[in-house]
Protein backbone atom coordinates (compact mmCIF):
# COMPACT_ATOMS: atom_id res chain seq x y z
CA UNK A 1 0.00 0.00 0.00
CA UNK A 2 0.99 3.50 -0.45
CA UNK A 3 2.41 5.69 2.21
CA UNK A 4 0.54 8.40 0.99
CA UNK A 5 -2.98 6.38 0.92
CA UNK A 6 -2.65 6.25 5.31
CA UNK A 7 -0.43 9.75 5.28
CA UNK A 8 2.17 10.39 8.55
CA UNK A 9 -0.56 9.89 11.06
CA UNK A 10 -2.02 7.22 9.75
CA UNK A 11 1.22 5.18 9.88
CA UNK A 12 1.91 6.18 13.20
CA UNK A 13 -1.22 4.83 14.21
CA UNK A 14 -0.31 1.39 12.56
CA UNK A 15 2.92 1.65 14.51
CA UNK A 16 1.40 2.44 17.34
CA UNK A 17 1.23 -1.01 18.85
CA UNK A 18 3.48 -3.19 21.02
CA UNK A 19 5.91 -0.09 21.37
CA UNK A 20 6.12 -0.66 25.19
CA UNK A 21 7.72 -3.52 27.42
CA UNK A 22 8.64 -1.87 30.75
CA UNK A 23 5.47 0.13 31.54
CA UNK A 24 6.80 1.81 35.21
CA UNK A 25 9.02 3.94 33.69
CA UNK A 26 6.45 5.20 31.19
CA UNK A 27 3.91 8.16 31.79
CA UNK A 28 3.06 8.41 28.42
CA UNK A 29 4.60 7.08 25.67
CA UNK A 30 3.62 8.31 21.68
CA UNK A 31 0.73 10.81 20.89
CA UNK A 32 1.88 14.15 22.23
CA UNK A 33 4.56 16.58 21.92
CA UNK A 34 6.95 14.79 24.00
CA UNK A 35 7.04 11.37 26.45
CA UNK A 36 6.90 11.69 29.25
CA UNK A 37 9.00 9.75 31.53
CA UNK A 38 9.84 8.49 35.27
CA UNK A 39 13.49 8.69 35.93
CA UNK A 40 14.67 5.23 38.16
CA UNK A 41 16.34 6.45 41.76
CA UNK A 42 20.06 5.94 42.19
CA UNK A 43 20.79 5.63 38.68
CA UNK A 44 22.90 7.65 36.16
CA UNK A 45 21.25 8.35 32.61
CA UNK A 46 23.31 7.30 30.03
CA UNK A 47 21.92 8.44 26.42
CA UNK A 48 23.30 7.68 23.42
CA UNK A 49 22.49 8.26 19.50
CA UNK A 50 23.31 6.76 16.12
CA UNK A 51 22.29 7.12 12.64
CA UNK A 52 21.70 4.54 10.01
CA UNK A 53 21.98 5.41 5.87
CA UNK A 54 20.99 3.32 3.33
CA UNK A 55 23.76 2.97 0.86
CA UNK A 56 26.49 3.66 3.95
CA UNK A 57 25.64 1.63 6.57
CA UNK A 58 22.93 -0.83 4.50
CA UNK A 59 21.64 -1.96 1.26
CA UNK A 60 17.92 -3.41 1.65
CA UNK A 61 18.98 -5.73 -1.35
CA UNK A 62 20.87 -7.85 1.64
CA UNK A 63 19.53 -6.69 4.77
CA UNK A 64 15.59 -6.21 4.23
CA UNK A 65 13.72 -3.84 6.32
CA UNK A 66 13.11 -6.24 9.21
CA UNK A 67 17.02 -6.14 9.87
CA UNK A 68 17.30 -2.36 9.21
CA UNK A 69 14.59 -1.64 12.14
CA UNK A 70 16.53 -4.08 14.31
CA UNK A 71 20.10 -3.30 13.47
CA UNK A 72 19.17 0.69 13.98
CA UNK A 73 18.56 -0.04 17.41
CA UNK A 74 20.98 -3.16 17.71
CA UNK A 75 23.89 -0.58 17.62
CA UNK A 76 22.72 1.90 19.72
CA UNK A 77 21.59 -1.02 22.63
CA UNK A 78 25.38 -1.64 21.82
CA UNK A 79 26.41 1.59 22.93
CA UNK A 80 24.57 1.44 26.41
CA UNK A 81 26.20 -2.08 26.70
CA UNK A 82 29.76 -0.62 26.25
CA UNK A 83 29.01 1.97 29.61
CA UNK A 84 27.84 -1.19 31.51
CA UNK A 85 24.18 0.23 31.18
CA UNK A 86 20.81 -1.32 31.25
CA UNK A 87 18.59 0.45 28.15
CA UNK A 88 15.87 1.98 28.82
CA UNK A 89 13.80 4.37 26.60
CA UNK A 90 14.08 5.17 22.32
CA UNK A 91 12.77 7.52 20.18
CA UNK A 92 13.20 6.99 16.53
CA UNK A 93 13.40 9.51 13.06
CA UNK A 94 12.87 8.47 10.01
CA UNK A 95 13.38 8.94 6.82
CA UNK A 96 10.75 7.61 4.18
CA UNK A 97 11.89 7.78 0.52
CA UNK A 98 8.47 7.92 -2.17
CA UNK A 99 8.43 4.66 -3.32
CA UNK A 100 8.88 2.57 0.00
CA UNK A 101 5.29 1.18 0.86
CA UNK A 102 3.28 1.14 4.14
CA UNK A 103 4.39 -2.87 4.37
CA UNK A 104 8.21 -1.62 4.58
CA UNK A 105 7.88 0.47 7.22
CA UNK A 106 6.02 -2.15 9.34
CA UNK A 107 8.68 -4.51 8.31
CA UNK A 108 11.20 -2.09 9.47
CA UNK A 109 9.00 -1.56 12.66
CA UNK A 110 8.31 -5.47 13.25
CA UNK A 111 12.41 -5.73 13.61
CA UNK A 112 12.78 -3.07 15.72
CA UNK A 113 9.50 -4.43 18.46
CA UNK A 114 11.61 -7.91 18.31
CA UNK A 115 14.87 -6.46 19.02
CA UNK A 116 13.00 -3.89 21.85
CA UNK A 117 10.93 -6.43 23.69
CA UNK A 118 14.39 -8.87 23.83
CA UNK A 119 16.31 -6.08 25.87
CA UNK A 120 13.13 -4.22 27.47
CA UNK A 121 13.95 -1.37 25.39
CA UNK A 122 10.32 1.26 25.39
CA UNK A 123 9.63 3.03 21.98
CA UNK A 124 8.43 6.45 23.14
CA UNK A 125 8.19 8.24 20.14
CA UNK A 126 10.12 9.74 16.84
CA UNK A 127 9.73 11.56 13.87
CA UNK A 128 8.42 10.68 10.34
CA UNK A 129 9.62 12.57 7.46
CA UNK A 130 10.53 12.28 3.78
CA UNK A 131 13.54 11.94 2.58
CA UNK A 132 14.58 12.25 -0.84
CA UNK A 133 15.81 8.65 -1.73
CA UNK A 134 17.27 6.46 0.75
CA UNK A 135 15.93 5.19 4.13
CA UNK A 136 17.66 7.13 6.83
CA UNK A 137 16.91 6.14 10.37
CA UNK A 138 18.01 7.75 14.01
CA UNK A 139 17.73 6.35 16.63
CA UNK A 140 18.07 8.06 20.28
CA UNK A 141 18.40 6.04 23.42
CA UNK A 142 18.21 6.21 26.97
CA UNK A 143 19.96 3.77 29.62
CA UNK A 144 20.80 3.93 33.18
CA UNK A 145 23.62 2.59 35.25
CA UNK A 146 24.31 2.44 39.24
CA UNK A 147 25.71 5.48 40.04
CA UNK A 148 29.20 5.76 40.02
CA UNK A 149 28.91 2.38 38.27
CA UNK A 150 29.63 3.85 34.58
CA UNK A 151 32.68 2.24 32.53
CA UNK A 152 34.91 4.69 30.67
CA UNK A 153 37.12 4.10 27.43
CA UNK A 154 39.45 5.92 29.59
CA UNK A 155 40.79 3.47 32.45
CA UNK A 156 43.18 1.71 31.22
CA UNK A 157 46.52 1.48 32.91
CA UNK A 158 49.46 -0.62 31.60
CA UNK A 159 49.50 -4.11 32.87
CA UNK A 160 46.00 -4.75 32.40
CA UNK A 161 44.91 -7.38 30.64
CA UNK A 162 42.86 -6.83 27.05
CA UNK A 163 39.83 -8.76 26.98
CA UNK A 164 36.94 -9.52 24.33
CA UNK A 165 33.76 -11.26 24.32
CA UNK A 166 32.57 -13.50 22.00
CA UNK A 167 34.27 -13.99 18.40
CA UNK A 168 35.83 -11.49 16.17
CA UNK A 169 35.51 -10.96 12.36
CA UNK A 170 32.79 -12.61 11.79
CA UNK A 171 30.71 -9.41 11.03
CA UNK A 172 33.52 -8.54 7.99
CA UNK A 173 32.94 -12.28 6.75
CA UNK A 174 29.60 -12.04 6.18
CA UNK A 175 29.85 -8.27 4.42
CA UNK A 176 32.60 -10.07 2.45
CA UNK A 177 30.02 -12.74 1.41
CA UNK A 178 27.45 -10.38 0.41
CA UNK A 179 29.75 -8.17 -1.11
CA UNK A 180 31.42 -11.14 -3.30
CA UNK A 181 28.81 -13.99 -3.99
CA UNK A 182 25.28 -13.71 -5.18
CA UNK A 183 22.65 -16.26 -3.43
CA UNK A 184 22.03 -19.43 -2.59
CA UNK A 185 24.38 -19.39 0.92
CA UNK A 186 24.96 -22.81 2.39
CA UNK A 187 23.79 -22.69 6.12
CA UNK A 188 27.32 -21.93 7.61
CA UNK A 189 27.28 -19.18 5.31
CA UNK A 190 23.84 -17.79 6.22
CA UNK A 191 24.85 -17.57 9.38
CA UNK A 192 27.99 -15.66 8.95
CA UNK A 193 25.99 -13.45 7.29
CA UNK A 194 23.26 -13.14 10.31
CA UNK A 195 26.19 -11.71 12.34
CA UNK A 196 26.47 -8.95 9.84
CA UNK A 197 22.59 -7.95 9.23
CA UNK A 198 21.39 -9.40 12.79
CA UNK A 199 23.89 -8.00 15.40
CA UNK A 200 23.23 -8.70 18.69
CA UNK A 201 24.64 -5.83 21.74
CA UNK A 202 26.27 -7.44 24.99
CA UNK A 203 23.92 -5.97 27.29
CA UNK A 204 24.24 -8.87 29.82
CA UNK A 205 28.03 -8.78 30.02
CA UNK A 206 27.96 -5.06 29.80
CA UNK A 207 25.78 -5.15 33.37
CA UNK A 208 27.70 -7.89 34.43
CA UNK A 209 31.67 -5.63 34.31
CA UNK A 210 29.90 -2.85 35.73
CA UNK A 211 29.10 -4.72 38.69
CA UNK A 212 32.46 -6.24 39.00
CA UNK A 213 35.86 -4.75 40.63
CA UNK A 214 39.00 -4.87 38.22
CA UNK A 215 37.33 -3.55 34.85
CA UNK A 216 39.52 -0.50 34.28
CA UNK A 217 38.02 0.26 30.68
CA UNK A 218 35.15 -0.68 28.44
CA UNK A 219 34.18 0.12 24.68
CA UNK A 220 31.73 -1.88 22.24
CA UNK A 221 33.90 -3.23 18.54
CA UNK A 222 31.76 -1.01 16.11
CA UNK A 223 34.53 -0.09 14.16
CA UNK A 224 37.42 -3.19 14.13
CA UNK A 225 39.88 -4.68 16.56
CA UNK A 226 42.39 -1.92 15.45
CA UNK A 227 40.24 0.70 15.76
CA UNK A 228 38.57 0.79 19.09
CA UNK A 229 41.90 -0.28 20.69
CA UNK A 230 43.76 3.22 19.32
CA UNK A 231 40.56 4.60 21.30
CA UNK A 232 41.18 2.84 24.36
CA UNK A 233 44.55 3.69 24.18
CA UNK A 234 44.11 7.56 23.29
CA UNK A 235 41.89 7.98 25.59
CA UNK A 236 43.68 6.54 28.51
CA UNK A 237 47.10 7.49 27.53
CA UNK A 238 48.76 4.08 27.08
CA UNK A 239 49.33 1.66 24.38
CA UNK A 240 48.85 -1.93 23.98
CA UNK A 241 50.40 -5.33 22.49
CA UNK A 242 47.74 -7.73 21.04
CA UNK A 243 48.44 -11.49 20.61
CA UNK A 244 47.25 -13.03 17.26
CA UNK A 245 47.29 -16.71 18.97
CA UNK A 246 45.03 -15.79 21.03
CA UNK A 247 42.24 -13.91 19.22
CA UNK A 248 39.05 -15.65 18.94
CA UNK A 249 37.92 -16.00 15.51
CA UNK A 250 34.52 -18.03 15.20
CA UNK A 251 36.25 -21.82 13.59
CA UNK A 252 33.40 -21.51 10.51
CA UNK A 253 35.14 -17.83 9.61
CA UNK A 254 38.39 -19.45 9.97
CA UNK A 255 37.53 -21.83 7.52
CA UNK A 256 36.25 -19.66 5.06
CA UNK A 257 39.07 -17.51 4.88
CA UNK A 258 41.09 -20.22 4.41
CA UNK A 259 38.93 -21.75 1.38
CA UNK A 260 39.17 -18.15 0.01
CA UNK A 261 43.25 -17.59 0.97
CA UNK A 262 41.77 -14.33 2.73
CA UNK A 263 43.41 -13.28 5.78
CA UNK A 264 40.65 -13.51 8.95
CA UNK A 265 43.39 -11.57 10.74
CA UNK A 266 42.22 -8.51 8.64
CA UNK A 267 38.88 -9.12 9.54
CA UNK A 268 39.35 -8.68 13.27
CA UNK A 269 41.81 -5.75 13.10
CA UNK A 270 39.96 -3.61 10.26
CA UNK A 271 36.58 -4.86 9.81
CA UNK A 272 34.05 -4.10 12.74
CA UNK A 273 30.60 -4.03 13.35
CA UNK A 274 31.17 -7.52 15.44
CA UNK A 275 29.50 -5.46 18.75
CA UNK A 276 31.66 -7.18 21.19
CA UNK A 277 32.84 -5.69 24.34
CA UNK A 278 36.40 -4.60 24.41
CA UNK A 279 37.55 -4.34 27.98
CA UNK A 280 40.90 -4.46 30.33
CA UNK A 281 40.83 -6.03 33.39
CA UNK A 282 43.58 -5.35 36.31
CA UNK A 283 45.36 -8.23 36.30
CA UNK A 284 44.67 -9.44 39.85
CA UNK A 285 40.65 -9.39 39.15
CA UNK A 286 41.48 -11.58 35.80
CA UNK A 287 40.43 -14.93 37.68
CA UNK A 288 37.42 -12.67 39.09
CA UNK A 289 35.93 -11.60 36.18
CA UNK A 290 36.28 -15.00 33.93
CA UNK A 291 34.60 -17.00 36.44
CA UNK A 292 31.50 -14.39 36.76
CA UNK A 293 31.62 -14.29 33.01
CA UNK A 294 31.53 -17.76 32.28
CA UNK A 295 29.30 -18.65 35.19
CA UNK A 296 26.92 -16.12 33.50
CA UNK A 297 27.61 -18.33 29.84
CA UNK A 298 29.23 -15.28 28.01
CA UNK A 299 32.25 -16.28 26.30
CA UNK A 300 35.63 -13.91 27.06
CA UNK A 301 39.24 -14.34 25.41
CA UNK A 302 42.03 -12.41 26.83
CA UNK A 303 43.57 -10.81 23.60
CA UNK A 304 46.75 -8.71 24.79
CA UNK A 305 48.18 -6.37 27.76
CA UNK A 306 48.23 -2.46 28.17
CA UNK A 307 51.58 -1.15 28.16
CA UNK A 308 52.79 2.52 28.99
CA UNK A 309 54.59 3.69 25.37
CA UNK A 310 51.08 5.78 24.71
CA UNK A 311 49.25 5.13 20.93
CA UNK A 312 51.58 2.69 20.40
CA UNK A 313 49.51 -0.50 19.08
CA UNK A 314 51.80 -3.63 18.53
CA UNK A 315 50.44 -6.67 17.00
CA UNK A 316 52.68 -10.07 18.32
CA UNK A 317 52.80 -12.28 15.23
CA UNK A 318 52.22 -16.18 15.63
CA UNK A 319 55.52 -16.29 14.78
CA UNK A 320 56.53 -14.29 17.54
CA UNK A 321 57.29 -11.20 15.20
CA UNK A 322 55.96 -7.65 16.97
CA UNK A 323 54.58 -5.03 14.30
CA UNK A 324 53.43 -1.81 15.11
CA UNK A 325 49.65 -1.33 13.78
CA UNK A 326 48.69 1.31 11.96
CA UNK A 327 45.56 0.15 10.45
CA UNK A 328 42.77 2.49 12.09
CA UNK A 329 39.64 -0.06 11.47
CA UNK A 330 36.55 2.08 9.14
CA UNK A 331 36.32 5.59 8.77
CA UNK A 332 33.72 7.85 7.37
CA UNK A 333 35.69 10.52 5.95
CA UNK A 334 38.82 8.87 4.99
P1 LIG B 1 5.04 16.78 16.63
O1 LIG B 1 4.42 17.52 15.51
O2 LIG B 1 4.63 17.25 17.99
O3 LIG B 1 6.53 16.62 16.48
P2 LIG B 1 4.51 14.31 15.36
O4 LIG B 1 3.30 14.47 14.53
O5 LIG B 1 5.84 14.37 14.71
O6 LIG B 1 4.41 15.32 16.57
O7 LIG B 1 4.40 12.94 16.14
C1 LIG B 1 3.21 12.56 16.81
C2 LIG B 1 3.55 11.50 17.85
O8 LIG B 1 4.01 10.35 17.19
C3 LIG B 1 4.66 11.92 18.79
O9 LIG B 1 4.39 11.37 20.06
C4 LIG B 1 5.89 11.30 18.19
O10 LIG B 1 6.86 11.03 19.18
C5 LIG B 1 5.33 10.02 17.58
N1 LIG B 1 6.07 9.58 16.38
C6 LIG B 1 6.21 10.23 15.19
N2 LIG B 1 6.92 9.52 14.31
C7 LIG B 1 7.29 8.37 14.95
C8 LIG B 1 8.06 7.25 14.59
N3 LIG B 1 8.64 7.12 13.39
N4 LIG B 1 8.22 6.26 15.51
C9 LIG B 1 7.68 6.38 16.73
N5 LIG B 1 6.93 7.39 17.13
C10 LIG B 1 6.73 8.40 16.26
MG1 LIG C 1 7.43 15.61 14.72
Amino acid sequence: MELAKVGEFGLIDLLNRRMIFSPEGVIAGIGDDAAVLKPSGGQWQLFATDMLIEGVHFRLDWSGYYAVGYKALAVNISDIAAMGGQPTHAVISIGIPEGAQVEDITELYRGLKDIAEKYQVNLVGGDTVKSPERVVINIALLGEVPEGKAIYRSGAKPGDIIYTTGYLGTSAAGLHLLQHFQPPFTDSQQQIIKAHILPEPCVKAGVLLSQLEGVTALDDNSDGLAAELREICRASSVGCLVWERTLPIASDVQKMSMDLGLSSLDWVLNGGEDYELLFTVQPEKQALVEDTLRQAGIQCTAIGIITSTINEIKLEYLNGNKELLTATGYNHFK
